[in-house]
């Protein structure tokens, strides 16, 4: 430790709350980067680490879409990074570089991967201490705000990941199903990548907003989907964003044959995925779920969305107010990601 404090914000035990309290800075060993936090994006996935449902180690400050600066470096850290240099942290903390998905290259599945904000301290906090390999080299020009850019490291980057590994080609039609965190980015991915894009959600007062973010089409989760699907031809790949367990099975109808449904919202609703899987058989459709890529996947993925002008639509809070930004996240309110950004002095 260095003997300096920090402010952070942390949980202390499973459900609790988040309480501020001034921690120990750390300091930087061998392989890693001290960063200080300028924007901490708020992510559905820190329910996580608030009910110790990944038996997250207490007390813990969440956060895993962090973007900041370095503040020191580990003595065998690369010579490319430089003390103040501009960087992020995202949701995979670190891999082993030994086991067999990190032999064979494929770091986001390592089986001793460390989990920013879920299994290692997270970004809510003004300084945080970071594995060399999870760093995000960010460039200093980008065009969008730090608020705007912290959830691309998670929400973007897990859309963006979803839909490539789908085999997104330009002309083929996507479904996003949700709008809200990841879906207004996902909304925003598909229409630059050359996508024609349909958004479904629950609220028809959404239409204006999803045409604007690029969806193509809009229709109510209520409306005759599979006739209107008809119209517009089956989709490739649907994208199932919304935090429901069981919504994603009304988009297997409006797939294609060979069509995949990919999950990434994270379910707070207790449903399971009932599917009639007769459909999957006789369309040979897939059914699988994705999650956000490692550093580099990001260091692409942002300098693109720069170019691409894709960004979030992020609402600013100060660190003291993380419990309510948190809990404004969890009720589904926000329009559309909370980050709280830090004031140093
Ligand atoms: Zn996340
Ligand atoms: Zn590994």
């Amino acid at each position: 430790m260095s003997g300096k404090t920090h402010r952070a914000a942390q949980v202390k035990q499973a459900n609790g709350k988040l309480e501020i309290v001034n921690k120990q800075t750390p300091q930087a060993g061998r392989n890693e980067i001290l960063i200080k936090v300028v924007a901490s994006g708020i992510c559905a996935s820190d329910h996580f680490t608030m009910t110790g449902m990944m038996n997250s180690p207490y007390p813990l400050s969440p956060g895993h879409e962090v973007v900041g600066r370095i503040e020191t470096l580990g003595q065998d850290c690369s010579k490319d990074w430089k003390v103040g240099q501009r960087v992020g942290l995202g949701w995979n903390g670190g891999y082993c570089h030994q086991c067999t998905f990190c032999r064979k290259g494929d770091f986001v599945h390592c089986q001793a991967s460390k989990i920013t904000g879920v299994t290692i301290d997270g970004g809510h906090q003004e300084f945080v201490l970071a594995s060399e390999s999870a760093v995000v080299d960010l460039p200093e020009d980008l065009k969008m705000t730090d608020s705007e850019l912290a959830p691309l490291l998670c929400a973007g980057n897990t859309v963006y990941e979803a839909l490539l590994d789908a085999g997104l080609k330009a002309g083929d039609t996507i479904i996003v199903q949700g709008l809200g965190g990841l879906g207004h980015i996902a909304l925003q991915v598909g229409r630059k990548a050359g996508a024609v894009v349909v958004c479904i959600s629950g609220s028809p007062e959404k239409k204006d907003l999803a045409l604007k973010l690029g969806a193509h089409y809009y229709f109510s989760s209520k409306d005759n989907l599979e006739e209107e699907m008809k119209k517009i031809g089956p989709a490739k790949i649907a994208l199932a964003t919304a935090p429901s367990g069981d919504a994603p099975k009304q988009l297997i109808p409006l797939l294609d044959k060979y069509g995949k449904l990919i999950i990434v919202g994270t379910p707070n609703d207790g449903k399971e995925l009932g599917v009639n899987t007769m459909a999957l058989i006789s369309q040979y459709i897939g059914v699988q779920g994705a999650k956000c890529g490692h550093a580099a996947d990001n260091e692409h993925f942002i300098k693109w969305c720069n170019l691409a002008e894709i960004k979030s639509m992020s609402k600013e809070w100060p660190l003291e107010k993380a419990h309510e930004a948190l809990t404004d996240t969890f009720t589904g309110k926000p329009q559309f990601r909370n980050v709280i950004v830090m004031g140093h002095k």
